[in-house]
């Protein structure tokens, strides 16, 4: 799948450079974890890896294992912290599924019980 906007007009990288502001919850050098703009859920976090990919698949392809490794790490340390009742983990990979931000993210959702199968 192409990045129709490109790297240069990425909202998820201009939030990791910090040239839009976002609500941060926690940040490491490669991983920015930020409050969901239009939240599903009492808690809506995004976990994103600094490297641009257009989406997981793009960016398993070129990630070295660790960097995967750190990005779910961040997103089970996130949803641990917003809840003790447990928390769920989405990634929306291309229009069938939803997706409107060509930067790979993933959801962490809490904080209410979560409908499941999700629609
Ligand atoms: P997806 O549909 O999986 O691509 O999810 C994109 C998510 O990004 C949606 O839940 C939006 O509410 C969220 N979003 C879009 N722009 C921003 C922003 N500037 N700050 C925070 N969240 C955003
Ligand atoms: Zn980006």
């Amino acid at each position: 799948m192409t990045d129709p906007t490109g790297d240069a007009n990425c909202v998820f990288c201009k939030i990791f450079d910090r040239s839009i502001p976002a609500k941060e919850v926690a940040r490491t050098e490669d991983v920015l974890v930020f409050n969901d703009l239009n939240p599903q859920a009492p808690s809506h976090l995004l976990v994103i890896p600094r490297r641009h990919a257009a989406n997981l698949g793009d960016f398993v392809a070129a990630a070295d294992p660790a960097e995967v490794g750190d990005l779910f790490a961040a997103a089970s340390r996130a949803g641990r912290s917003v809840s003790r009742g447990g928390y769920r983990i989405v990634v929306n990979e291309g229009p069938d599924a939803g997706q409107t931000v060509y930067h790979l993210h993933l959801h962490v959702l809490a904080g209410r019980a979560l409908e499941w199968p999700p629609g």
